[in-house]
């Protein structure tokens, strides 16, 4: 079966309503309106950008897109999920694959991680590369439609306003007054400005409570084109160091073309700047020189783009006493995490698959088309989705004393564990294989904590500390 007509099937347990709305067409978006094509007859995208069919180039409405992504191993099973192969497209297309333990040089804590087969595998490409993909198999499918140049200016409810009935546009070309689109159910992915908070207290509801932590991260991408691909012994490279002694971040990922992806971002102002020589400096202020002397190696083809990043913010909708029938709030609207993690696409694609299971659900507790109860139950399982993410990156961003957030009572038995286990990952492959699956979003942090794991981990981390297995490490990355 095609993956066109596979999608225009729905199955007996669907919801089998009638409108959904989409506001936002970036990723999570698109995969809400993929997962919303097998309950409704029609899926709307509203998106303010307009968007030539092929582009492949960032655009206005995601800033981000010139910054490095990476897709977590979770993320990517999602997407080949509700795309059948979707990563051999990509790889076609000059996407790189590779194996996470293998192809990836490491170095954290002043290490090297070891080198070695994980199972774990990396799709890599620019994110327009990855969004062009997606954004042209959504709109083959039947049911799904796309109102480009349009911005949703607020939501529309039932004359009790217990229930939304759709959403007002404007087109952006200023030609034409506010009109109403209904929906049975509006889904919100207009990223982390979203306006949904101020809509509903238009509408007469509280704001759901914020958590944010403060990190002040500093972004820096650009382009390289190594001379000789053949000299490096890495696909790609993380550089990193520990909180006592540095706030930066290097890495260089493979892209389509042969090129890499470097980003160099730091913590607390200390950010790279977007000169190029302030660009290369800040390079070799990196815990380790590698990344630098790779970058000797290369030649730039593009400017240095700058991006801010001041917080996580995570907005409560599931601790909400009242909240209107026919909404769902996902992606960065509903949680956005310091993007050195690369889980924000991830857990867009999460919460994508959980609103599709709630709807299965409500079909079954409610019968068809009866939208009652679906926010609530999909918000309370979609906060549940975004914690470990939550967890596992506010959890390393708090280790810095100046990270600003509420510190959970045991964040220094954890850090003293996850130091544990940084170092474990330096020389025993099970800890490295465990770690990497947690770090993907494949496995649950708690299987780091099963008892043989932790006995596991405390032994190899003794022997890593030893200086000779620290010391031998570096050279094999060059
Ligand atoms: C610097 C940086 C680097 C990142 N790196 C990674 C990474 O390595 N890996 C990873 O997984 N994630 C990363 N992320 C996060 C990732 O970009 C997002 O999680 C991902 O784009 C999904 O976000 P979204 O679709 O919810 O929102 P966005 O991508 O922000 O898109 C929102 C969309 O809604 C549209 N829109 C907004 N308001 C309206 C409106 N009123 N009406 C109509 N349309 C509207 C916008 O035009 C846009 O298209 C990074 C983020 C940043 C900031």
């Amino acid at each position: 079966m095609n993956h066109a007509t596979q999608q225009n099937l729905r199955s007996s347990d669907s919801f089998g309503g009638r409108r959904a709305v989409v506001i936002g067409g970036s990723l999570a978006g698109l995969v809400a309106a993929r997962v919303l094509a097998d309950h409704f007859d029609e899926v709307i995208v509203i998106e303010r950008d307009g968007i030539p069919d092929d582009l492949r180039e960032p655009r206005k409405g995601v800033p981000q897109s010139r910054q490095l992504h990476g897709l977590l191993a979770r993320g990517e099973k999602i997407l080949n999920d509700l795309f059948p192969g979707l990563t051999e497209d990509l790889v076609a297309d000059g996407a790189v694959s590779f194996d996470v333990g293998l192809g990836l040089a490491w170095h954290h804590l002043g290490a090297w991680k070891l080198r070695c087969a994980t199972g774990v595998k990396n799709v890599c490409m620019t994110r327009p590369l990855l969004e062009a993909h997606v954004r042209r198999r959504t709109f083959a499918l039947g049911r799904v439609r796309r109102m480009d140049q349009h911005d949703a200016l607020e939501l529309a409810a039932s004359p009790d306003r217990s229930r939304l009935t759709g959403v007002v546009i404007r087109r952006r070309d200023g030609q034409g007054e506010p009109e109403l689109l209904p929906a049975d159910l509006v889904v919100d992915a207009s990223g982390r400005g979203s306006r949904t908070p101020a809509w509903l207290e238009a509408l007469g509801y509280e704001r759901p409570e914020e958590s944010t932590i403060k990190v002040q991260v500093g972004y820096a991408s650009r382009q390289y084109r190594p001379r000789d691909p053949s000299k490096f012994s890495w696909k790609g490279l993380y550089v990193l160091g520990s909180p006592s002694d540095s706030r930066r971040f290097g890495c260089i990922a493979p892209v389509e073309g042969g090129r890499w992806m470097v980003l160099l971002a730091g913590l607390f102002g200390d950010h790279a700047p977007a000169d190029p020589d302030g660009f290369l400096e800040y390079a070799r202020g990196l815990p380790n020189d590698t990344l630098y002397r790779a970058l000797l190696a290369a030649e730039p083809e593009t400017e240095v783009f700058t991006y801010k990043f001041p917080a996580h913010v995570r907005r409560h909708y599931e601790r909400m006493a009242r909240l209107p029938e026919g909404l769902a709030v996902l992606g960065d609207a509903h949680a956005s995490f310091n993007p050195v993690y690369g889980q924000g696409m991830t857990s867009a694609c999460l919460q994508a698959v959980t609103l599709g299971e709630a709807l299965v659900e409500q079909r079954r507790r409610a019968g068809q088309g009866e939208i009652a109860g679906l926010t609530r139950r999909y918000q309370a399982v979609a906060a549940q989705v975004v914690e470990h993410p939550w967890q596992m990156s506010t959890g390393e961003d708090l280790a810095y004393p100046e990270t600003e957030g509420q510190r959970p009572l045991l964040q220094p038995v954890m850090r003293w564990y996850t130091g544990m286990l940084h170092r474990a990952a330096q020389v025993d492959r099970e800890v490295l294989v465990q770690f990497v699956r947690v770090m993907n979003l494949l496995d649950r942090p708690e299987s780091l904590m099963a008892p043989g794991m932790f006995l596991r981990v405390l032994l190899a981390a003794r022997t890593a500390a030893s200086p000779a297995v620290s010391a031998a490490a570096p050279g094999y990355a060059g």
